[in-house]
């Protein structure tokens, strides 16, 4: 899937590897030995991803990449105390008031009882300037239906007395690894977002220290100017003071540069734990049409929040609210995934194809600066 580039090029940063991105979908890496050790690789490792020859196989990988995750322990699983039966729910009435498809039509709805598999994760993260900021950022993801559910926390909270423990939940590895990506897509626009603030805190003050500092080489410029001006007579003095006027230009390039990496931004986002939960839901089936082409689909209307879940962006992992439907396959996509390309103006979707034909690679929601 797409953003398996990205997953990966974090997960190593997170746990201490240097990290360089290359080419479209490629990079290197140079690993810490344990971490080399966990993935069975050498300390310098090159991944590239996507279609072509000799690019590496993102099954093998994601599997590979999982090792690094949090251990057993992080990952529980929870069941409800106990299940209650749901009663019908309106399907057309829900599809038409939550259900937005920008650019297609659904039919047929039809509904019954059913039953999701919900994994809550929560990423720590911290944002560094010159000050350190950390938080907690949690999503929850319905890997039956391959939707997002509206506010996590809420849905914890709900739930709250009547989950329990359950010692024999299996999480399945493989299906995990997966929707870490998603969720970890998802997290990176939000967590920028929260950066937001800090970042203009540290433009704004390192502003004011480079104008400090350009009004003090200012100063002492336009002295030595003044100097070279008087040995106008005398060219070896005249000299020196030119090649001061140029050491103190070095000097002032140096301090800025100082300045511009004690105020860069560095966002870092680990996972912290994964909750993993078998909820009843009402599940809805319907066709989604987009001109010609139609797929079968389903949507989960979440009863502890009485709430539809919206699906996440088969291009880029975000929740695509609204829905927009690809041409060709009908993928659901959110607006940026489908949006025109920057080079060449051709509408393509993210989700068939991961760069333009034009060549132009575009940017997707999830990885919005
Ligand atoms: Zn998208
Ligand atoms: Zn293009
Ligand atoms: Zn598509």
């Amino acid at each position: 899937m797409a953003g398996i580039f990205e997953w990966a090029r974090d997960l190593l940063v997170s746990r201490g590897a240097l990290v360089e991105a290359g080419e479209a979908g490629s990079l290197s890496a140079m690993l810490p030995s344990e971490v080399a050790a966990a993935l069975s690789a050498a300390d310098w490792l090159s991944l590239r991803f996507g279609a072509g020859a000799g690019s590496d196989d993102e099954g093998d990988w994601l599997e590979r990449l999982g090792r690094l995750l949090p251990p057993g322990p992080r990952v529980s699983g929870a069941r409800v105390r106990i299940p209650r039966a749901l009663r019908p729910i309106d399907a057309a009435a829900i599809l038409d008031r939550e259900l937005v498809i920008q650019n297609g039509i659904y039919r047929l709805p039809e509904e019954g009882p059913s039953s999701a598999r919900y994994y809550f994760f929560t990423f720590q993260y911290s944002i560094e300037s010159d000050e350190t900021s950390l938080g907690l950022w949690t999503t929850c993801l319905n890997a039956t239906a391959r939707s997002v559910v509206p506010r996590p926390e809420l849905l914890l909270n709900t739930l709250g007395a009547d989950l329990e423990e359950d010692p024999e939940a299996e999480v399945p590895r493989e299906e995990l690894t997966r929707l870490f990506a998603v969720a970890l897509a998802q997290a990176r626009p939000d967590v920028r977002l929260a950066a937001r603030p800090a970042e203009q805190n540290a433009n704004r003050r390192m502003a004011r220290d480079s104008e400090r500092i350009h009004g003090y080489y200012r100063d002492l410029q336009r002295q030595i100017e003044k100097r070279i001006a008087r040995h106008s007579d005398d060219p070896a003095a005249a000299e020196k003071e030119r090649s001061r006027a140029a050491a103190t230009e070095l000097d002032r390039a140096a301090k800025l540069g100082d300045l511009e990496r004690r105020y860069s931004l560095k966002i870092r986002i680990e996972p912290c734990d994964v909750l993993a939960v078998t909820l009843p839901v009402r599940e809805i089936q319907a066709r989604v049409i987009r001109k010609k082409a139609e797929r079968a689909a389903r949507f989960h209307w979440n009863p502890a929040l009485g709430a539809l879940e919206f699906p996440w962006c088969e291009g880029c992992g975000v929740p695509a609210h609204p829905v927009y439907l690809c041409d060709d396959r009908v993928h659901f996509v959110c607006q940026a995934c489908l949006a025109p390309c920057a080079a060449c103006g051709k509408i393509y979707c993210r989700a068939c194809q991961p760069k333009c034909r034009c060549g132009a690679e575009n940017s997707r929601a999830a990885e919005m600066p």
